[in-house]
């Protein structure tokens, strides 16, 4: 199975899922300013949270908010805006590189359920800015977490870039970055465009 068709190819499947205008009961957050590595925070690892309660919503909500105003972002986890929480939001509608498209996803103590079709490629994060390194990450993932204030568990099947952001979202609320990741410094590149 071709793993990047080129556009056009009937093997790649459309994105799927819209955005709801204003992010739906996720809109009014709060912009945060985000945490840049070395800070602590980002290589700890989060803790579980009661995804019923109201503060974990409305962390949800800003971390909807701080995603939506840093360009070019698709992911975003609560410790990059320095709550050490197992919360992140993600949302790769648009970007080109999509493949599958959940459209707006928040979770709460999320978990990686299955993976595979290990694949290396290119990575950048908020967090890292100057820098892009090569990680091996799974190309198709099931992810499983809980939505904050609904307390229903959803799971979410991903592939392509899809699959990596929810990878790399996991990390981070494992402590890790995609400098974790790399096999060395021949992996890591200077940053010219964002992820
Ligand atoms: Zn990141």
């Amino acid at each position: 199975m071709p793993v990047d068709p080129a556009p056009g190819d009937p093997a790649r499947p459309e994105p799927t899922a819209v955005v709801p205008p204003g992010d739906g009961p996720w809109a009014g957050g709060t912009v945060l300013s985000s945490v840049t590595a070395p800070a602590a925070v980002l290589s700890t690892p989060c803790a579980e949270v009661d995804p019923a309660d109201p503060t974990v919503t409305a962390l949800a909500r800003d971390l909807v908010a701080t995603m939506r105003a840093a360009p070019g972002c698709v992911g975003l986890a609560a410790n990059q805006v320095g709550v050490a929480a197992r919360v992140f939001a993600l949302d790769v509608t648009g970007h080109p590189k999509a493949r599958s498209c959940a459209g707006l996803v928040v979770l709460a103590n999320p978990r990686l359920v299955a993976a595979s079709q290990r694949k290396k490629g290119r990575e950048g994060c908020l967090s890292v800015p100057d820098l892009t390194g090569d990680v091996a990450r799974a190309r198709r993932v099931t992810v499983a977490g809980v939505v904050p204030g609904r307390g229903e568990e959803v799971v979410v099947e991903a592939d392509g870039f899809e699959a990596v952001a929810f990878q790399h979202e996991l990390d981070h609320l494992e402590g890790l970055l995609f400098l974790d990741r790399v096999a060395g410094a021949h992996a890591l590149h200077a940053r010219r465009t964002y992820l």
